[in-house]
């Protein structure tokens, strides 16, 4: 679906991202995992065309639309948004009102039970969880119709039971033929558990499948310590 060859991205004389191969391919569930400033989030951006690189191509087919899910940790809510509100924002074209039509009223229902956020549509967004507004944004995606998910950092700041539930929500979606791409800090909780995982430090330390991949060796090539996991 997705392919990046040779990818290079450099801001001024720093080097961000060196030589990065990937491939996405449909039905796949890949995490990179990396240290802070490893380019992960670089990576994903070039991945969705938001990036010019350097050097290197990024190949999409015709017919891919990402849905991208932000961090969350890191939105503003001081923005008056419900749920539902948020949601539909992703079909509006323009500034029109009412952002949502009675039939997308009933889709955006589905999909918020599907989400396990049943009966939140009116909530404000600011007034959730942390692990429900994750899964807003996941809804959202859904909702947008894209078939293939970028995640960054799908679980930072949460729990380790919220943690699991994130995980699990995503391979739920994946069983039912979302492709999905996340960046994660997270080794323990949710790399070990996804069936491809690419090890990132600007360039491609490892990447394969968690067993194979996740080496003392690689991992402490990919944090510049060793790095233990359970
Ligand atoms: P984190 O785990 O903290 O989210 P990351 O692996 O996602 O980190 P990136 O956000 O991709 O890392 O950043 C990689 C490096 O690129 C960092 O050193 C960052 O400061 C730098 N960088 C990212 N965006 C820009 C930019 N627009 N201009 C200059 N430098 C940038
Ligand atoms: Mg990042």
């Amino acid at each position: 679906l997705i392919t990046a060859d040779g990818l290079t991205v450099s801001y001024g004389a720093g080097v961000v991202l060196d030589d990065v191969s990937v491939t996405i391919a449909p039905g796949d569930l890949i995490g990179i995992v990396g240290p802070s400033g490893s380019g992960k989030s670089t990576l994903l951006k070039a991945l969705l065309g938001d990036l010019e690189p350097t050097s290197g191509t990024v190949t999409r087919r015709p017919d891919v639309h990402v849905g991208l899910v932000p961090q969350v940790e890191r939105i503003d809510w001081n923005f008056p948004v419900t749920v539902s509100e948020c949601i539909g924002m992703a079909r509006a074209r323009g500034l029109r009102t009412p952002w949502i039509t009675k039939a997308e009223r009933g889709e955006i229902a589905a999909v918020l039970d599907r989400l396990g956020l049943h009966g939140l549509g009116d909530r404000h967004i600011r007034d959730l969880s942390g692990g429900q507004q994750q899964r807003v944004f996941i809804a959202r995606a859904v909702f947008s119709g894209a078939k293939v998910l970028f995640l960054d950092e799908p679980t930072s700041g949460l729990d380790v039971t919220t943690r699991h539930e994130v995980l699990h929500l995503l391979r739920d979606l994946n069983a039912d033929g979302f492709t999905i791409v996340l960046s994660t800090h997270d080794l323990n909780g949710i790399a070990t558990h996804l069936p491809i995982i690419v090890c990132l430090n600007k360039s491609v330390i490892g990447a394969g499948d968690p067993d194979s991949v996740l080496t003392p060796d690689v991992l402490e090539r990919t944090y510049g310590s060793p790095m233990q996991v359970l």
